[in-house]
């Protein structure tokens, strides 16, 4: 077993293919449906808004996928990325656990979201589109898809949730550097945007009053496509170059982990790192436990319902089979802004209710403090929403150690916080908060949702 603190690939060893999960899954997913006809929806029902070729990725059961050269010269601007052994925080949690961790922060938007924005804006060139619109929560998926966008010269058009847009400028600022427009999401841009603000003129935002916004622009411009930066099976495909990495080297450090730790947003980047493992529990039945770690103030997957719902707030997002808390809700605005979203990916919920994949919901408070811990440890500042994942690995090595085990750990340091300083200042002056749903409110909104057919 390796001692190292660095276990790195070279560039040949980048992947050549992404994984698709879905030619593994013991029970496929259910279809998306219409959201006017509530019938399967269609490649033509999509169209407006995605290239024909992500259409094809979003339902094929293929296994392998061939990433195209274009895609693969870009990822080798920060492809492979590094895997860390955390010796420093080991020692100092005391356990008999081997933490390993797998940095997506070196990217040029600092998180995992370009490893999907890349291609993304690969196939919407490869097609024609000379324009695209997205919504954005902290300003991750808005600054890799600008980053995307410039590189491949289609113009790109961002709906930033109002609250992140106020509390992280300076990742607007970043998107603007790549040239993206960018506009505080309930805009009065669009119909969804004036519906809300009319109801509520003081209203946060929320990634799905932004996904509303930006999927009307696109679907009322035929020059013009929408790209989504989590929950969808395409982009879930895209981040499995991370777990094909990171399966690479932990062989390199002559381990295979017991437990596969990411933070929850829709799931692409605990896809992207837990799907290549995940095929060798479903394939082989190798003993792996993959946990997907959400904020307590938005568990859609610990307390909300396995249901299809809409994936914006509006509803005009075709209905999707997943875990949700009701297309209505809006978290609370804490700083883990890409958690902030009401529902889950579909292939992940299929997982989930299949019992494959684990959930838990940790507070922000503990989040936070298990962040600085690990700046002071292994000196890289976890972005907020990383920060989730950290937390439960130190409940995992606590366990460990209390019950006096070896247990091996991977987690997903899916991106950096030094933009998110605002988030740490706050949290060093106490004035962050624990919060928690009541059962009342989860029932509330989760009654909007009687009218939608039953995912059977
Ligand atoms: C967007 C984002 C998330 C949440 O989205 P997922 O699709 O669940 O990965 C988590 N962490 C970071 C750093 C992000 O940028």
């Amino acid at each position: 077993m390796s001692q190292d603190h660095k276990i790195l690939l070279s560039e040949k060893e980048i992947p050549r293919q992404w994984y698709n999960i879905q030619a593994d899954m013991p029970n496929p997913c259910l279809p998306p449906l219409h959201p006017g006809t509530k019938a399967p929806v269609g490649p033509e029902d999509l169209s407006p808004l995605f290239p024909m070729e992500l259409i094809k990725q979003e339902v094929t059961r293929e296994r392998y996928i061939e990433i195209p050269d274009e895609v693969f010269n870009i990822y080798k601007i920060w492809r492979p990325t590094p895997l860390f052994r955390a010796h420093r925080l080991e020692a100092f949690l005391d356990t008999p656990a081997h933490i390993y961790y797998k940095y997506e922060g070196v990217s040029p938007a600092g998180s995992h979201k370009p490893n999907t924005a890349v291609p993304q804006a690969y196939y919407n060139k490869q097609e024609g589109v000379k324009k695209i619109t997205t919504e954005t929560g902290a300003g991750q998926w808005g600054s890799a898809l600008a980053y995307a966008c410039h590189v491949f010269g289609i113009d790109l058009e961002v709906y930033m949730v109002k609250v992140s847009y106020e509390q992280k400028p300076y990742r607007k600022t970043l998107m603007n550097t790549w040239g993206a427009e960018v506009f505080p999401s309930p805009s009065p841009r669009t119909q969804a945007g004036k519906q809300i603000l009319s109801r509520q003129p003081n209203s946060p935002g929320s990634l799905g009053i932004a996904i509303s916004e930006a999927v009307e622009r696109a679907a009322g411009d035929p020059d013009t496509k929408y790209a989504l930066g989590s929950v969808l099976n395409h982009v879930l495909l895209h981040q499995t170059v991370v777990g094909q990495e990171a399966l690479l080297q932990m062989e390199k450090a002559g381990e295979f982990p017991d437990v596969v730790i990411a933070p929850f947003g829709g799931g692409s980047n605990f896809a992207g790192l837990s799907f290549p493992f995940l095929r060798h529990k479903l394939k082989e039945g190798r003993k792996v436990r993959c946990i997907a770690v959400e904020p307590a103030s938005c568990p859609k997957l610990t307390r909300g319902e396995f249901r299809y719902d809409f994936g914006d707030t509006v509803g005009m997002t075709p209905l999707i089979p997943m875990y949700t808390l009701g297309h209505s809700f809006v978290p609370a605005s804490i700083h883990a802004g890409g958690l902030r979203y009401h529902g889950a990916g579909a292939i992940v919920s299929q997982l989930l209710k299949d019992g494959l994949i684990d959930a838990v919901a940790i507070q922000q408070l503990e989040c936070f403090q298990a962040g600085v811990t690990f700046a002071r440890t292994e000196g890289i500042l976890p972005a907020p929403e990383a920060t989730h994942a950290i937390a439960e690995v130190f409940r995992q090595a606590r366990q460990a150690r209390e019950a006096g085990e070896a247990r091996t750990i991977l987690f997903n340091l899916c991106g950096h916080g030094y933009l998110d300083l605002a988030a740490y200042e706050d949290y060093f002056n106490g004035n962050l908060k624990d919060h928690e749903l009541t059962d009342q409110e989860v029932k509330e909104h989760l009654s909007e949702l009687a009218e939608y057919p039953l995912p059977v």
